[in-house]
């Protein structure tokens, strides 16, 4: 019986693509694509091909069907730039706790859910983990996601509607390169389950100027952190190195993220590398429970919500662990 796969790669915008193959067996080829169509190759030289590395149920399609996450061999690709910086010390056990949050637009209006053309939502304050349609809206959209990215296998913990009417965030935790890969298939399954209803999402930084943004907060440990009765000393030595690459570090989080990073609307300013306890306005945030208990997590709330997750997640290990791959801007 035949089976349909869904390739599934980034563009040379870091924007997810896919197309259909019906396969004949159990194996999963290898494949290509138009470059020249994907901001990655020239016209005269075009081609890209497509290397199937994990694959997943395909829950829109159901039965045996599925989705197949590619790493590429354009130059840039950068799920093949942070699995080499993953793999140079696995034994670390890094996690990561990444929470995308997002807009919902109307294709019919071009706005986001709940606003209209002629008038502004009211002022923050009620929207934020909302209930009640006159608070929040697109549920449905919001449960089929969910329900659809567990069938997947993705490694959900939850969602929440955020601040501004119409943002909401959903958060995967997984270990290493895991966490980015599964971060992708969930965009993938934001963006085709929209089409049926007639949605689509923005990962846009900074939308609207008076409204808070949207982030890709990380939250980060490696198994020494979370266990050791000395974790809270490594976090601080972490938090340490992070600090000397600030400045390098704001050009991976993300297009137009300085925007977001203005110091207002629950974010850092850019300008200063800061952190601290229980805080929304600093770069680090330090967990209550990580105070408390002496080891944990800390979370990164500098990376924007387009940023490229591979790069967030593999750069953060590899400026706290690691040695010496360079990253892509
Ligand atoms: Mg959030």
């Amino acid at each position: 019986m035949s089976q349909i796969a869904e390739y599934i790669w980034l563009d040379g915008h870091g924007r997810v693509r896919s197309k259909t193959r019906v396969l004949d067996s159990d194996i999963i080829p290898d494949w290509n694509y138009d470059g020249s169509s994907t901001y990655q190759k020239f016209v005269s030289d075009s081609e890209v091909m497509l290397y199937p590395v994990k694959s997943f149920p395909d829950p829109l399609r159901g039965e045996s069907n599925i989705l197949v996450l590619c790493e590429t061999d354009y130059e840039k690709c950068t799920r093949r730039i942070a699995r080499d910086i993953f793999e140079q010390h696995p034994e670390l056990e890094p996690m990561f706790g990444l929470e995308q949050e997002f807009f919902i637009y109307d294709k019919s209006t071009n706005l986001p859910v709940g606003w209209m053309a002629d008038s502004a939502p009211e002022p923050q304050g009620d929207y934020y983990c909302a209930v009640g349609a006159d608070v929040c809206q697109s549920r449905a959209y919001m449960e089929c996601v969910l329900g659809y990215a567990l069938a997947a296998g993705i490694k959900l913990t939850g969602f929440n509607w955020e601040v501004a009417p119409g943002q909401a965030e959903f958060q995967v935790c997984a270990i290493g390169i895991d966490a980015a890969d599964h971060l992708i298939i969930l965009r993938y399954l934001l963006m085709r389950i929209g089409e049926d209803f007639n949605l689509y999402v923005s990962f846009d930084n900074k939308p609207f100027t008076n409204w808070n943004g949207s982030g890709l907060h990380t939250n980060f440990s490696t198994k020494e952190m979370r266990e050791n009765d000395n974790g809270i000393d490594m976090i601080h030595t972490a938090i340490n190195k992070l600090a000397l690459t600030h400045h390098d570090d704001l050009k991976l989080f993300g297009e137009n993220n300085h925007r977001r990073l203005s110091g207002k609307y629950e974010t850092s300013s850019a300008a200063k590398f800061t952190y601290g306890a229980a805080s929304r306005n600093t770069s680090i945030r330090i967990p209550t429970s990580t105070t408390k208990d002496k080891k944990g997590y800390f979370e990164d709330r500098r990376p924007g919500a387009n940023a490229n997750p591979y790069i967030i997640t593999a750069n953060m290990f590899k400026v706290v662990c690691g040695d010496d791959e360079s990253l892509p801007e």
